[in-house]
């Protein structure tokens, strides 16, 4: 047994310290990323929050919605190819080029990814999507997958150390997806006692990944637009967001009214509900390791994600960063004991 001692920080810990800056508004901050993608060559330009790829956040309402604003959707994987084909035909590149398709590591998984992927040129992103990012078999599994689409962007995890998103990169992954633990319907820290404090996970992957020219998403635990920023601070390349977009019109979530107020039914994808809707219900040799929520009705995400762009322009101008890829060269992160004042609840 060994104990590591230095110490791992999440959102909670930290704010970030401003900075003298030339910038009058919000309004001048560009959140656009260009990005070129190590293995497939691939350009893409956008604003890199992703909804994740959970089934009542991210559903093809979700992408048409975000797409808008350039905002991209990892689109869960529980869509049938019939679904993906009706989705574009009605969708141009403009949303195509802006979702991911989600996949598991099953030879059932790979062939419809094939069968997706066969649909569309515009489709480029692939999100191959485990719990522990940890088995050997997800790394062989992004080496099949790199050698079928050698021009897509694959993403792969989810991991939470350097070590383990190099080797997927190494095997073929552009982006590493990183969280283990964090997000806001996770058991698996109580469940297990594995995880890894989001922050520092984003920090020491961000550095691995950038290190082989590899980009990182960080993958839950934000709760609020400060977080968002935090997670970009620490060296995210894309923010993933689950809790923060569940809950409204397009989230697709079952809606359910209690004492005339309208509630959205929110849940990880290895809760109990998710496993009783996709899989007939929780395996016996597994154990849940994620919850149910119902969460209030929040209408369009229209007003969220302005909310959360606006939150994240803001914190780029109370450090001086002009552009979204300049904020984490300008964050210097204070380790506190309080974030907001609660008085007021
Ligand atoms: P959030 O933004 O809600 O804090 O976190 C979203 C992330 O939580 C997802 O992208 C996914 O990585 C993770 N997640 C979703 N469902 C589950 C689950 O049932 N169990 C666990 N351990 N993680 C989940």
């Amino acid at each position: 047994m060994r104990i590591e001692q230095d110490l791992k920080l999440g959102f909670k810990d930290v704010l970030f310290r401003p900075k003298r800056s030339t910038l009058k508004s919000r309004s001048q901050v560009d959140l656009t990323r260009n990005f070129t993608f190590k293995h497939s060559g691939r350009q893409w330009s956008g604003v890199p929050v992703i909804a994740a790829n959970m089934d009542s956040v991210g559903s093809f309402d979700m992408a048409k919605a975000l797409a808008r604003h350039k905002v991209m959707t990892a689109v869960h994987k529980h869509y049938t190819v019939e679904d993906w084909a009706g989705f574009i035909r009605d969708n141009d590149a403009s949303v195509l080029n802006n979702v991911m398709v989600s996949t598991g590591t099953s030879d059932a998984d790979f062939q419809k990814t094939k069968d997706i992927m066969a649909l569309s040129d515009d489709l480029i992103f692939i999100c191959i999507d485990i719990a522990n990012g940890y088995s050997e078999h997800l790394v062989e599994y992004v080496e099949r997958v790199r050698a079928a689409f050698p021009d897509k962007v694959i993403s792969a995890g989810n991991v939470v150390t350097g070590d383990m998103c190099e080797e997927l990169i190494l095997a073929g992954a552009d982006i590493v997806k990183v969280g283990i633990g964090p997000g806001s319907v996770c058991t698996t820290r109580v469940k297990t006692g594995v995880g890894y404090p989001q922050l520092s996970a984003i920090i020491e992957c961000g550095d691995a990944a950038h290190g082989l020219g590899g980009q990182i998403i960080g993958d839950g635990g934000c709760t609020c637009a400060g977080d968002v920023s935090k997670a970009f601070g620490g060296g995210a390349d894309f923010v993933m967001l689950g809790g923060m977009l569940a809950g409204h019109e397009e989230s697709n979530g079952e809606v359910i009214e209690q004492d005339g107020e309208m509630f959205m039914k929110f849940y990880g994808m290895s809760s109990q509900s998710a496993m009783d809707k996709h899989s007939g219900g929780v395996a016996n040799y597994r154990a849940a390791e994620g919850k149910t929520v119902l969460l209030p009705f929040r209408g369009p995400v229209e007003n969220t994600i302005q909310d959360i762009m606006g939150g994240v322009r803001s914190t780029c101008t109370y450090v001086g960063a002009a552009k979204l890829k300049e904020l984490t060269k300008r964050t210097t992160f204070i380790r506190v004991r309080e974030q907001e004042n609660n008085v007021y609840g």
